[in-house]
């Protein structure tokens, strides 16, 4: 029987939300998706997850566990779990529950009549610099790629298989996922979820790595969107 949903989370360094996070998910999809894989992607991390990854695939068949040999950026660890995904839909999600599993259910039903999920923190719980730069450069990256999505930066994301088999990703590009499938002809919709304090753990960003970077990314997206490839054959002739 061919695998239903695959959710696909990177792991750095998050080994106090590792276990929580995996009850809720079974907790969340028991009873309501009929087979379902959680790929973790251990992004090199040095405190402990990757033990506890081990022991949660060890314990649980469902569960598939990558260890990268080094950090090599969530943008990677989405990648590598996106190539591995054989689930028809894929679950795009943070590993440090600031998102809920319980919104998955919530995206499902968008899947009939889109390709692409995306969700919105109507409600986000981040510190105040965190949601001025997040403002910004969401605001940048849609002025830039001529753009409508309010928050590409949402944890949580669903996705048919055959898009993010679509993605050729580079370093940053985790930030694009809506715009590149639409580049690639797939539709989007947005749709609000729940957003949650970081309980555990710390956060992998600052104003430093995420603004001036996105900023050069964005402009890198809208040269693929300028340069994309496109045509049709008049006729063939075999
Ligand atoms: N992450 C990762 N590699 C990195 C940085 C982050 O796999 O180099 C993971 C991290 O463990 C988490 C997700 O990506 O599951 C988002 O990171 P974080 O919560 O730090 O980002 P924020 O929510 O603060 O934007
Ligand atoms: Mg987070």
């Amino acid at each position: 029987m061919p695998t239903e949903l695959s959710l696909v989370i990177p792991v750095y360094n998050e080994k106090d939300n590792l276990a929580l996070l995996t009850e809720k998910i079974f907790a969340v999809l028991k009873g309501k998706v009929d087979s379902f894989e959680i790929i973790y992607i251990d992004d090199g991390s040095t405190d402990g997850s990757s033990e506890i990854l081990n022991e949660l695939a060890s314990r649980f068949e469902v569960i598939k566990v990558y260890h990268f040999t080094q950090n090599n950026g969530q943008t990677a660890a989405f990648s590598a779990g996106f190539a591995k995904a054989v689930g028809k839909l894929v679950i795009a999600m943070d590993a440090d529950l600031q998102v809920d599993p319980a919104d998955i259910l919530k995206l499902i039903p968008y899947s009939k009549d889109y390709d692409v999920v995306c969700g919105i923190r109507a409600k986000r719980e981040d510190s105040w610099v965190k949601k001025i730069s997040s403002k910004i450069g969401n605001g940048v990256r849609n002025w830039l790629t001529h753009e409508s999505i309010s928050d590409t930066g949402c944890p949580l994301k669903l996705f048919k298989n055959e898009v993010v088999k679509s993605f050729y990703l580079f370093e940053g590009m985790h930030r694009f996922l809506p715009t590149l499938a639409k580049m690639n002809g797939f539709t989007v919709i947005e749709v609000p979820v729940a957003h949650y304090p970081r309980q555990h753990g710390y956060s992998k960003y600052g104003i430093g790595n995420r603004m001036w970077k996105g900023l050069k990314d964005a402009l890198a997206v809208r040269w693929m969107q300028q340069r994309k490839i496109s045509y049709m054959f008049k006729s063939e002739n075999k």
